[in-house]
């Protein structure tokens, strides 16, 4: 096929492998909160790129860094210094000085979630093992039921999802399971051998699952209590989806450690983080961790601009004013019975329907032919992120359109 060629599943036996089943859409244009397929027809996203698209697609300020950065250095690889890295760390430390512990923390950059999410959990081993001085091969990680970190084998590894594990072990040992939002649990669990605690401030795969509010201060306490490291996993959840920076800030909780991702990238490269304690951070002494692509000018171009889109908070009081529109609206549908309910935080709805009248994944098709792109994430529930830059009357069109979906 052609570039930008509309692939007819049926004539065209694809050389892609199936490890996705996407909406049946081709899109071939997007800026701001709309999209468009291969045929001119004009979408709403309410996806986002899984808050990846926080600012929108093609933001004029992160399209600019990025172009300018592609007329001068594009990778330099680790193995040599360039002349953003230090300056998109720096920033990125500022940003987030506020929400974590320690005066000044450290940033380690690198690309995926994932990987932001494996080298947390190096960091955290090896810092129990040289600081805490836990027995060697014994740490353990404190992590919570219906997580979603990410599809490494690591990770996997303490998936509860089966889809998401069978068939891929041996997994990796260290990591215990207690049900989110149970802090008693999490209390009964840690023992000599816990370095840390893993855990998603808003469960946004498990379908916005937002915490009760003296949940992550809880968890902070038993962390302080038993001397561990609490990591927060913001990668879908912070750069101002929840109407904060960071979603940790709902609750005035510090994290040791956070991981970010998504939106990190501006929707234009994979870039992630992990940034917390200087004291943590630097046992990964060099030779110990790296990534060829992590921290490249590229990314740390559009990195840079987006910390600075985040600086003013203006994007942060954004997605709060949208979000109590978004909300409010959703509260109304559920009192007309047209869904079963909703929940979220900031721009982040995951909202509920019933089982029996339609799946997710039908509700998104009818979705798709309407005009807005919306992914299901757990049987009946799909989730609404739409790009904080939105138009209020985009998003109100939206939601009509989500209104007659249910019809
Ligand atoms: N952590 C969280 C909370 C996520 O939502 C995701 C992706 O959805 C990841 C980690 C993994 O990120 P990536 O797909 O970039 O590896």
């Amino acid at each position: 096929a052609t570039a930008g060629a509309d692939v007819d599943a049926d004539a065209h036996r694809s050389r892609l492998a199936p490890n996705y089943a996407p909406l049946p859409v081709q899109l071939a244009w997007a800026s701001g909160a709309w999209a468009r397929d291969v045929r001119g027809r004009a979408y709403i996203d309410m996806l986002a790129g899984y808050s990846s698209l926080n600012f929108g697609h093609r933001h004029p300020a992160l399209v600019a860094a990025a172009h300018a950065q592609l007329d001068r250095l594009t990778l330099s690889s680790r193995a040599f210094g360039h002349d953003l890295l230090e300056p998109f760390a720096d920033a990125l430390a500022r940003l987030a000085a506020p929400a974590v512990r320690g005066d000044e923390p450290l940033v380690l950059p690198m690309n995926t979630g994932a990987e932001a999410v494996e080298t947390a959990i190096k960091a955290a081993r090896k810092w129990g093992y040289d600081v805490r001085g836990v027995a060697p091969e014994r740490a353990t990680i404190i992590v919570a039921d219906g997580n979603f970190h990410g599809r490494t084998t690591t990770i996997v590894s303490f998936s509860t999802d089966d889809q998401a594990r069978d068939g891929f072990g041996p997994f990796t040992p260290g990591f215990k399971v207690v049900p989110y939002a149970d802090a008693e649990a999490l209390r009964a669990a840690v023992d000599e051998t816990t370095v840390a605690v893993l855990l998603e401030p808003v469960q946004g795969e498990q379908g916005v699952v937002v915490p009760p509010p003296d949940y992550l201060p809880a968890v902070r306490a038993i962390c302080d209590d038993a001397g561990v490291l609490l990591i927060a996993d913001e990668i879908q959840s912070g750069l101002g989806r929840t109407g904060t920076t960071f979603a940790c800030e709902l609750w005035d909780v510090q994290p040791d450690l956070m991981t970010l991702g998504k939106a990190l990238g501006g929707g234009i490269v994979p870039v992630s983080a992990v940034v917390g304690r200087e004291d943590v951070l630097e046992v990964l002494s060099p030779g110990t961790h790296g990534s060829t692509f992590g921290g490249n000018p590229l990314a740390c171009a559009v990195g840079l601009a987006v910390v600075e889109l985040l600086e003013g908070g203006t994007m942060q009081a954004r997605a709060r004013a949208l979000g109590a529109h978004l909300h409010s609206r959703l509260a109304t549908m559920a009192s007309a019975g047209l869904i079963e309910r909703s929940r979220g935080v900031g721009l982040w709805a995951g909202i509920d329907v019933d089982p029996g009248h339609l799946t997710g994944r039908e509700l998104c098709e009818r979705l798709l032919e309407r005009g807005v792109l919306a992914k299901d994430t757990h049987g009946s529930t799909i989730r609404l992120a739409p790009p904080i830059t939105i138009d209020e009357q985009d998003l109100d069109l939206a939601l009509d359109r989500l209104g007659q979906a249910l019809c």
